[in-house]
């Protein structure tokens, strides 16, 4: 757990009971004038804990570990596709942000004929969400019986997906690792995560992880988090230090109640056994895929790829793992909406991204050519802005002069959202000879109001 400013003061020369280190307080060496004051800059990880000189090996030791992320950040990528989970520090959201969604993967077995197609398919999904192209992550493949290597082999070749190998048998699983690399090559490094060691394994799985840099799944009996967190500790011995945990639970109520206890160890009682991502098996059920983004999965299986359990996935992981204090934005300024020429309306709305998509997809389905002036509005919705003051005649003013629209309109017709009716007076005065038209409340409304009312 993080160490306040004062806790790590304690731990520096100033702190120390040995004289002759605290001879040294406030020597300044480190480049700055007190031992405190390093310290206070330490805890904001504003200064390296190398620039002291003097500060004692138990010390030191306190300190580094209080300094290591509470959950490891694991990372695969493979061609093009990186894929980061773990370093979170919080519970809940809203104590500050959760930083890395959780990577969805879709099953695939070695006994399937359509393997290579499915991972194809799962390859080449995309869908475009506010601006942003959403994707999945990889394929989990699942060795049951077939030919192992030359699926892994084949799905490598065909994708640039990472992959989550599924074989308990060490084996089986070094043949994929084996396999798994582009032009025949062993795998080394990245783009791979090896499911995994358990109790009777995790001595050869530990070796094959270590010999080939993948991280490994530990898992125990379902439930079991004093296993888990003992055989964890075992494959940490043998050196493997990348590491991510399956509890061994498959439904709702266990899962999310080891799910919550791990977090909570990790996080709250500095359990660093138990400090790493978790994969969690969805099977077939997105509502149980859902918990799993909400709380508190790393990695997620689902048995299944179809675009109609994908896309509301997709969206739910970015709307969870977006940072509630920073509003998602597009850039301020001016958007041609279905190639407009200067005869067409002119209409203004604010920077929040959901507001622009709302407005912006309503007009080019519509097939309506038209001109969408965004105004900087800190990213936040058209009354949220206004009731802010953050979305006023004057920002208004200045956004229709500083992008100089009017020199590539034959109108002064501006349109504003009905919601900020209240407007209209001020900005005829904020721009004269400019007509101020009261658009609808809702975007939705946009396309008739201007079939009706631009003429
Ligand atoms: Fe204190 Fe900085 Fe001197 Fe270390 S180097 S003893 S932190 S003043």
């Amino acid at each position: 757990m993080a160490l306040s400013g004062l806790e790590i003061y304690k731990l520096l020369p100033a702190g120390s009971k040995n004289p002759a280190v605290k001879a040294h307080a406030n020597c300044k060496e480190c480049g700055f004038p007190t031992c405190l004051a390093f310290a206070m800059k330490l805890a904001q990880k504003q200064a390296e804990l190398a620039q002291c000189p003097y500060v004692e090996e138990e010390s030191k030791a306190l300190l580094e570990a209080s300094a290591a992320p509470p959950i490891r950040l694991i990372t695969l990528s493979a061609d093009g596709r990186r894929l980061e989970v773990g370093n979170e520090t919080v519970l809940f959201r809203h104590e500050k942000t959760f930083f890395h969604p959780p990577g969805l993967f879709v099953r695939v077995k070695d006994t399937q004929s359509d393997a290579v197609d499915l991972a194809t398919a799962v390859d080449r999904y995309a869908v475009d969400y506010v601006g942003r192209s959403l994707t999945l992550d990889g394929v989990a493949i699942e060795a049951a019986g077939g030919d192992f290597a030359a699926t892994v082999a084949a799905i490598r070749t065909a994708t640039s997906l990472n992959l989550i190998l599924l074989s308990a048998d060490p084996a089986t699983a070094e043949a994929g690792l084996q396999a798994g690399a582009h032009g025949g090559a062993p795998l080394q490094g990245h783009g791979c995560l090896l499911w995994a060691a358990n109790p009777d394994n995790w001595e050869a799985m530990a070796k094959l992880a270590a010999h080939y840099r993948v991280p490994l799944v530990v898992t125990a009996a379902p439930g079991d988090l004093g296993a888990l967190a003992a055989l964890a500790d075992q494959v940490k011995g043998a050196g493997v230090e990348d590491l991510v945990l399956d509890p061994g639970t498959r439904g709702y109520a266990d899962s999310l109640a080891a799910f919550t206890q791990l977090r909570r160890l990790a996080l709250k009682k500095n359990e660093r056994r138990v400090g790493y991502p978790i994969l969690a098996f969805a099977g077939d059920d997105p509502i149980l895929a859902g918990q799993h983004i909400a709380k508190y999965a790393g990695f997620i299986i689902l048995d299944r790829f179809s675009p109609a359990v994908a896309y509301p996935l997709l969206v739910l992981r970015a709307n969870i793992f977006t940072d509630p204090q920073k509003p998602i934005q597009v850039q301020p300024g001016v958007y041609e909406i279905n190639n407009p020429g200067p005869h067409d309306p002119l209409m203004v709305t604010t920077n929040f991204s959901i507001t622009y998509f709302a407005v912006a997809n309503e007009v080019e389905s519509s097939g309506l050519p038209g001109w969408l002036l965004v105004v900087d509005a800190e990213g936040m919705s058209v009354l949220t802005a206004w009731a802010a003051g953050k979305f006023d005649a004057e920002r208004i003013a200045k956004s229709v002069q500083s992008t100089r629209i009017a020199e590539r309109l034959n109108h002064k017709r501006l349109i504003i959202p009905g919601q900020v009716a209240v407007l209209l007076g001020e900005l005829e005065e904020e721009l004269p000879g400019w007509e101020i038209n009261v658009g609808p409340k809702e975007a939705v409304d946009l396309p008739n109001y201007l079939k009706l009312k631009w003429g």
